[in-house]
Order: C-alpha cells, then sequence, then structure tokens
C-alpha cells in the first residue's frame, strides 16, 4: 500500500509514510472487509460513512505540513484511521464525530491500540471545540458547502486547515492558511467524501 499507492503518488514526507506503516488500517475497517484493508479505495464503516481511500488520507496530512507540537481538531472521526495517522505525525488530536456509535468504537479502538495524545467527543463539529481552541491544524473529514466561521475563528494565526467543499456529485479539497485573520485558499484536487451534517449544512439531517 504504502509503495504502490503513496509513494507512487507523490506522497515524499518520510514521516507521513512512516505514520502509514505503524497505523495498521485493518484495525480501523469492519470484519467483513479486512481482506481489503490495504485496497485503494474507501470502505463502508457503517450508518452510511466510510473510512477514506489511504491515499487522500496520505494527501490530507502531507499537505497539513504537523510537527510534533502541532494541536490539530480533526471533524469527522469515522473510523479513526485519520486520527491515529495524526496522532503519529502531530501533538495532541482532538477529534469530533456526530454519529454516537461510531464515536464509541473508534475510543473503544484507540484506546486499545494505546494512543494518549488523541482526544474524542460526540458532537456536531459545526461549532469546533472551543475549551480546546485554537488549533494549529484543522482536518474535516465530510464534504462541507462552506468552511464553518467557527472553525476559521479556532485556527491560529498561520495555521492550515484543509477541507472538501462542494455537494456530493462534485467536491473540491481546498487548502486554507489564516493570514492576518483571514483565510487565503486554493483548490488541490477533486475529491469525494461524505456530506458534512449538523447545524452549519441544513440540508444534511442527522440520520
Ligand atoms: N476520517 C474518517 C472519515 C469518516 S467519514 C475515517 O477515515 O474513517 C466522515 C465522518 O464525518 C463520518 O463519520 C460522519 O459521521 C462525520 N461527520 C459528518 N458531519 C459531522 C459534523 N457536523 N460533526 C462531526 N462529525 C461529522
Amino acid at each position: 500500500m504504502v509503495k504502490r499507492q503513496l509513494e507512487a503518488r507523490g506522497i515524499t514526507n518520510p514521516h507521513v509514510l512512516s505514520a502509514f506503516r505503524k497505523a495498521a488500517r485493518e484495525a480501523f475497517v469492519p470484519k467483513e472487509f479486512k481482506a481489503e484493508a490495504y485496497e485503494d479505495h474507501p470502505l463502508a464503516i457503517g450508518y452510511g460513512q466510510t473510512i477514506s481511500q489511504p491515499y487522500i488520507v496520505a494527501f490530507m496530512s502531507q499537505c497539513l505540513d504537523l510537527s510534533k507540537a502541532d494541536r490539530v481538531l480533526e471533524v469527522g472521526t469515522g473510523s479513526g484511521y485519520q486520527t491515529a495517522i495524526l496522532a503519529e505525525l502531530a501533538g495532541e488530536i482532538y477529534s469530533i464525530e456526530i454519529v454516537e456509535r461510531l464515536h464509541v468504537i473508534a475510543k473503544l479502538r484507540l484506546t486499545e491500540l494505546g494512543y494518549s495524545n488523541i482526544h474524542l467527543k460526540h458532537a456536531d463539529a459545526s461549532d469546533g471545540w472551543p475549551e480546546e481552541a485554537p488549533f494549529d491544524k484543522i482536518i474535516v473529514t465530510a464534504a462541507a458547502s462552506h468552511i464553518p466561521p467557527a472553525l476559521t475563528a479556532q485556527l491560529k494565526e498561520g495555521g492550515k486547515i484543509v477541507i472538501p467543499i462542494g455537494d456530493e456529485e462534485s467536491q473540491d479539497l481546498v487548502l486554507g492558511r489564516k493570514e492576518k485573520g483571514t483565510l487565503v485558499t486554493k483548490p488541490l484536487l477533486g475529491v469525494r467524501f461524505v456530506p458534512m451534517r449538523g447545524k452549519e449544512e441544513s440540508g444534511n439531517p442527522i440520520k
């Protein structure tokens, strides 16, 4: 997986590559998909949600330029796989999941795997995590119609956010950097994520 799907497609950051060698993706997929754990596509994790394609997890991690001093906010814990990769690369990870059952399963799994720098919360992440803000980096793993203002507010000056923006048909992965209080953004590549829910996305009710 690391050689063929990541290195061959331009994931060059050695820390990102070594994080992928440490965190076993099979620990994060449902039993029936264990045999497909290292294949080049997303997988269903229940509740209409997915664990992202390995390349996309790597690409998002690489473009955040993470360091061990970083405090990171993740929106959409899902299976906890991206969370585990972030925990290998950054300092403290704060991850929010709106589906209670997914939050509970990810919490059990990440505790069992021994991660001590991961903090999980069951909530709508539309408001971010004000008690733990500001963050050096923010990663959103569900597609939003716009960048939630609370997330921009909770990003440090010079901090980076990566977020898929668009509707169910067409989305761009957008990288933003906070400069003099405002976000300077650029689209990076076309992606396909499950839609973000919650109060910022009135068209996507919580199931
Ligand atoms: N990073 C995850 C991807 C999960 S899919 C992984 O690799 O497994 C996106 C997740 O975002 C879903 O679990 C979904 O329930 C969650 N989500 C959607 N809207 C949300 C919101 N407003 N707040 C928190 N989580 C949300």
